[in-house]
C-alpha cells in the first residue's frame, strides 16, 4: 500500500527526515514510536501533504501512484486520513456540514452524485453510535467546545465516516483517560479491515495492548533505526530509547 523510501523532509530550511524507509502492506498496522523531536510528525505531515514541509529527496508510493505528485485534498480523496495530535476548532462550522463537505468532495472526485440527505445523515448516525458520540455534537462547531476526550473521540469518528484505507493516528491516545483511551483504541480496532493500514504513532504501552500492532519501528534524528514485533514496543516501555540511539551510534 505504502512504501517511503529514503525520505528526506526540511521544514523551515531544517532538515528533519533524513533518508526513511518504511514500507506498509495492506491490513498492516504499524506503530512509530521515537523520542520527541525525532520526526514523527514531521512524517506524517509529509505523507498528508503539508506544504510547510519540503521534501528534498526520496519517493512514496501509495497504491502504485507517485503521492508525492499528488495535491493534499486527493491524498485524502484517495483514502489517506490523518487524526491530529492537537485538533483544531472550526467554529461555526457544525459538525454535520463539516463532514458533508468532506463526503461529498470525495464522491464528487471518483465522479459520484452526492450523497442524498436522508442516507448521510443515517451514515452519521451509525458512525457516531460506532464510538459512543453523542448526537447534541452534530450541531456544534467542530470541535468546539469539546473536551480533550471528545475531540480525540471525534477523530475517530470522522475516520469511520470517510472510511480511510490508510489512516495516520499522530498520538491520538495523548492525555486520553483510561475509558476513553479504550474506545478511541476500540473503535479504531472496529475499523480495521484486510485492505486498510493504519500508522500510529504512540507512546502507551496500553495502545500496543488495545492495537496488537505487526510491526513497531523506531524513528531516531530523522530516520527509521529498528524495527520489529510489538515486542520491541514493550521493550521500549522498560527500557527507554537510549539502548536503541547507542546501537543505531554504533552503525
Ligand atoms: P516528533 O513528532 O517526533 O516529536 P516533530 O516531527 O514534531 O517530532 O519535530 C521534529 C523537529 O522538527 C523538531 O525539531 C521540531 O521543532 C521541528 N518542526 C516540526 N514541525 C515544525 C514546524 N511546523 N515549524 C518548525 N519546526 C518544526
Ligand atoms: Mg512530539
Ligand atoms: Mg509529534
Amino acid at each position: 500500500m505504502l512504501e517511503i523510501k529514503n525520505l528526506h523532509a526540511k521544514v523551515e530550511g531544517k532538515a528533519i527526515l533524513k533518508g526513511v524507509d518504511l514500507t506498509i502492506n495492506d491490513g498492516e498496522v504499524h506503530v512509530l514510536m521515537g523520542p520527541n523531536g525525532s520526526g514523527k510528525s514531521t512524517l506524517s505531515n509529509v505523507l498528508v501533504g503539508n506544504p510547510k514541509y519540503e521534501v528534498t529527496e526520496g519517493s512514496i508510493s501509495f497504491n502504485g501512484k507517485d503521492l508525492l505528485a499528488m495535491k493534499p485534498e486527493d491524498r485524502a480523496h484517495e483514502g489517506i486520513f490523518m487524526s491530529f495530535q492537537a485538533p483544531t476548532e472550526i467554529p461555526g462550522v457544525s459538525m454535520t456540514n463539516f463532514m458533508r463537505a468532506a463526503v461529498n468532495a470525495k464522491r464528487t472526485y471518483f465522479g459520484q452524485e452526492p450523497m442524498s440527505a436522508s442516507d448521510f445523515l443515517k451514515l452519521l448516525r451509525e458512525k457516531r453510535k460506532l464510538v459512543g458520540l453523542d448526537a447534541h455534537f452534530m450541531g456544534r462547531g467542530v470541535n468546539e467546545g469539546f473536551s480533550g476526550g471528545e475531540r480525540k473521540r471525534n477523530e475517530i469518528f470522522q475516520m469511520a465516516v470517510l472510511e480511510p484505507t490508510f489512516s495516520i493516528l499522530d498520538e491520538t491516545d495523548s492525555g486520553l483517560d483510561v475509558d476513553a483511551l479504550r474506545i478511541v483504541a476500540e473503535g479504531f480496532n472496529q475499523l480495521r479491515t484486510e485492505k486498510t493500514s493504519a500508522m500510529v504513532i504512540t507512546h502507551y504501552q496500553r495502545m500496543l495492548d488495545y492495537l496488537k500492532p505487526d510491526f513497531v519501528h523506531v524513528l531516531v534524528n530523522g530516520r527509521v533505526v529498528r524495527s520489529g514485533s510489538a515486542q520491541l514496543g514493550y521493550d521500549i516501555e522498560e527500557k527507554g530509547f537510549e539502548w536503541i540511539i547507542e546501537e543505531a551510534e554504533k552503525q
